[in-house]
């Protein structure tokens, strides 16, 4: 069954990823060069059989592969590649792309209007991100750091406050889901987060996935379900709609990397993309994603600067929504519903 590993970790029957990279040992790390800590840090994770550990083999240590991924994750925030505008930028004094220097988030609550198999979804709200969708439905939380008159609707992000709101909403949610804007320029902070966490919650990464190779190997070993969401079928819809380069180069190569992990990819249907972006993403998902399932999302309404683009000016028609009925299942796909 698809999404086992992640209903064991929510009904507490087996540890969350993080959990057990507490309790992995490593080796003193202080003062080594960032290439040695990768080594370590690759070294260890090859070792590691996460669906092998029951609670009894759980001890937290010290130093452990969560504080090695932390420590990997603050060099790169001071020479920032988390994604792959790969800015080269200190965090601490400049912006990169993203305009993100710290951490902000809008909103944090028990969303009902994921995926089925997520709700209750202990949602964090990340304020900013990487892309610049046209069409961005959340743009006024997405968006801040490319507008100043809306970041004061964000507010400073504390990991240890709000490790301990997760541990007190435990009890109503069967995950943690973080997300923006994007979380990947937040990867330090949910890390962060992660550490001070101290109850079994499974942790959901919800990203649009064009993060690093390196960001992506930080987040094995802490992340339990991948929720992406898989946009444009080529770079060229990726270049005009969203502003990033090679969007189905990286977010493609990115899902390949991923494919034996639990993955709930997400496809919001854009009209006049059907052929060239949810027909080709389809048929990526049925040749190379045999443990993925899928949610088709026909929901899309022009929003932000939408009108501004004719092709996506409006609502799907009731052609395109048939089309797309017969294009699941003419590539055979795993559908979720929400
Ligand atoms: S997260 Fe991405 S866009 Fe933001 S500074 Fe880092 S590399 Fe640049």
């Amino acid at each position: 069954m698809k999404l086992e590993r992640y209903l064991a970790v929510s009904k507490d029957i087996i540890p969350a990823k993080f959990i057990i990279s507490k309790s992995i040992e490593v080796e003193n790390f202080e003062c080594l060069e960032i290439n040695e800590l990768w080594e370590i840090h690759n070294r260890t994770l090859k070792k590691v059989d996460f669906n092998k550990f029951d609670f009894y083999d759980i001890e937290y240590v010290s130093p452990n592969l969560l504080d090695l991924k932390i420590e990997i994750a603050k060099r790169i925030f001071e020479n920032c590649k988390f994604c792959e505008h790969r800015c080269y930028v200190n965090r601490k004094i400049e912006r990169g792309f993203c305009r993100i220097k710290e951490s902000y988030y809008s909103t944090e609550f028990l969303h009902l209007g994921e995926e089925r198999v997520l709700i209750p979804s202990h949602t964090i709200f990340f304020c900013g991100c990487n892309f610049k969708c046209v069409f961005c439905q959340n743009w006024d939380i997405s968006q801040v750091y490319f507008d100043r008159s809306i970041i004061n609707r964000c507010i400073p992000y504390n990991p240890k406050k709000i490790a301990n709101i997760i541990e007190n909403k435990r009890v109503y949610s069967k995950n943690v889901n973080f997300v923006g804007g994007e979380p990947t320029p937040h990867l330090l902070s949910i890390l962060k987060t992660l550490k001070y966490l101290n109850r079994n919650i499974p942790v959901v990464w919800n990203s649009n996935m064009y993060l690093t190779v390196e960001s992506l190997n930080l987040l094995k070993g802490v992340v339990d379900v991948f929720l992406t969401d898989f946009k444009f079928g080529n770079n060229k819809c990726g270049e005009r709609l969203s502003n990033v380069k090679n969007y189905f180069d990286i977010v493609g190569r990115n899902h390949l990397l991923i494919k034996d992990e639990e993955v709930i990819i997400r496809h919001l249907v854009l009209p006049n993309h059907i052929d060239c972006c949810t027909e080709k993403i389809f048929q990526f998902i049925s040749n190379n994603l045999y443990n993925a399932v899928v949610n088709v999302m026909f929901q899309y309404r022009p929003e932000y600067k939408a009108k501004e683009y004719p092709d996506i000016s409006r609502i799907l028609n009731y052609e395109e929504i048939e089309r797309v009925i017969y294009l699941v299942e003419k590539y055979n796909l795993d559908v979720i519903s929400d």
